[in-house]
């Protein structure tokens, strides 16, 4: 079978296969352990760890003060499975310019002990903020990463991929890695989706840098610039969703969650890209967020162009209008295992029983495709089919596929998405 991840983060994968993976430590000693000897074998530079997971080791975070004795002079941080916080040591955290002083950014939090002083437990935009301090990878070593993504993926039978946040750290720096990770014979077809602010917003590049890029890129025959992705809410393990109504636990509401963007501006971002010429791909999560999506793919005139990533929440009438106006769709569903439990928490029950329609929007005559979002996740395509075909035990199973069904989503229909444009 010849597979296709129309929506994954080539770069980022390639970056975490370089980083120390802990997803085999059991307890803070086995953490400990596997820095010691990584600091020990790769001495330059940040010491970055990726799997970091407290609810293995009893609950309990490591702090700044265990890590200090690795090191307190080259920052370390370690990532969480989760992706919303890290563990920091005190380099680190003077890299980032964080002390006793500094206060919790809205969205975030620095977790402090007793005096006030950060222990070096980030959590959301304070992990992020500290994150964002670590040194952007040169051109070599983003090259080198594509090259590792490819391998690996190639090694579960993926011939192309699509990576959705192309421009995230420096998109001319980024588009000559992948030029020359296909020069190098990457193992997979490269296929890149733009941020929007890399093209039209303050980050934007410039048409004529744009058009020079594409060209030594195209030219390789092995990598494309294929559209233009745009966020239009968050995820529902943080409760970020756009949805109609409540998430569990919280006072009732006519909508929760959050917009990125104003409807306004959303509108006009899709219009802009569209008059470009651009296929658009829209992250949405919620069911609010994805009618908005849906408003400003109709108002171009010309949705059918244009794609749907993740759609997870769907009423009947939604799944009509996406048939309707003839959007593509893109579904992980091998985040009903990975995330299954903090959706249960998040929505109740009921609601997330129906996540993830697979059966419904099929059934509708919507043209679907099934990719991983990887590196959030592991990223096989079996396990993903695996999941479609029998959704984990809380997930309504009568939106339950076929073999045959899921095997197409994740090879001809993924083929048939990712060659669009
Ligand atoms: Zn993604």
């Amino acid at each position: 079978m010849i597979f296709h991840d129309p929506h994954c983060h080539i770069l980022p994968i390639g970056l975490d296969l370089q980083k120390l993976h802990l997803g085999s430590a059991e307890s803070h000693s086995d953490v400990i352990r596997l820095l010691k000897a990584r600091h020990a074998s790769h001495p330059d530079g940040w010491l970055l760890a990726v799997h970091y997971d407290q609810t293995r080791y009893e609950g309990i975070h490591l702090t700044r003060r265990e890590l200090d004795e690795i090191s307190d002079e080259r920052p370390i941080l370690l990532r969480h499975v989760n992706g919303h916080a890290s563990v920091a040591n005190s380099a680190a955290l003077r890299a980032a310019g964080v002390d006793a002083s500094t206060p919790d950014p809205v969205g975030g939090e620095y977790r402090r002990g007793a005096e006030g002083e950060p222990d070096g437990v980030l959590f959301e935009l304070a992990h992020e903020f500290v994150t964002g301090k670590v040194p952007m990878p040169s051109v070599e070593e983003m090259t080198d990463a594509i090259l590792a993504a490819g391998a690996s993926m190639a090694s579960y039978g993926i011939a192309s991929a699509t990576d959705m946040m192309t421009g995230w750290f420096d998109l001319e720096r980024e588009l000559t890695a992948y030029q020359r990770a296909a020069e190098l014979g990457c193992a997979i077809e490269t296929r890149l989706f733009l941020q929007y602010n890399v093209v039209f917003g303050k980050r934007a590049i410039g048409e004529e840098a744009l058009k020079v890029a594409k060209q030594r890129l195209e030219a390789t025959g092995r990598s494309h610039i294929d559209g233009i992705k745009i966020f239009a809410d968050g995820a529902i393990g943080s409760a970020t969703a756009a949805i109609y109504g409540a998430y569990e636990g919280q006072p009732d509401a006519a909508f929760s969650g959050q917009l990125i963007y104003s409807v306004e501006r959303l509108n006009s971002m899709v219009q802009t890209a569209h008059d470009a010429g651009w296929q658009i791909a829209v992250h949405t999560i919620g069911d609010r967020s994805t009618d908005l999506v849906m408003d400003a793919y109709e108002a171009t005139g010309d949705p059918s162009r244009h794609r749907i990533e993740h759609a997870m929440i769907l009423s009947d009438a939604q799944i009509e209008r996406l048939a309707r106006l003839n959007c593509w769709v893109t579904m992980q569903p091998e985040f009903l295992r990975r995330f299954g439990h903090s959706y249960l928490r998040q929505l109740g029950p009921e609601r997330a029983s129906k996540l993830k329609r697979v059966r419904s929007v099929l059934d509708a005559g919507i043209r679907l495709c099934f990719s991983s979002d990887r590196p959030i996740v592991a990223g096989d395509p079996r396990d993903g089919i695996e999941v479609a075909v029998n959704r984990p035990a809380g997930f309504d199973p009568t939106e339950n596929i076929s073999q045959a069904e899921a095997e197409r989503l994740y090879t001809t229909a993924a083929a048939e998405i990712s060659f669009s444009r």
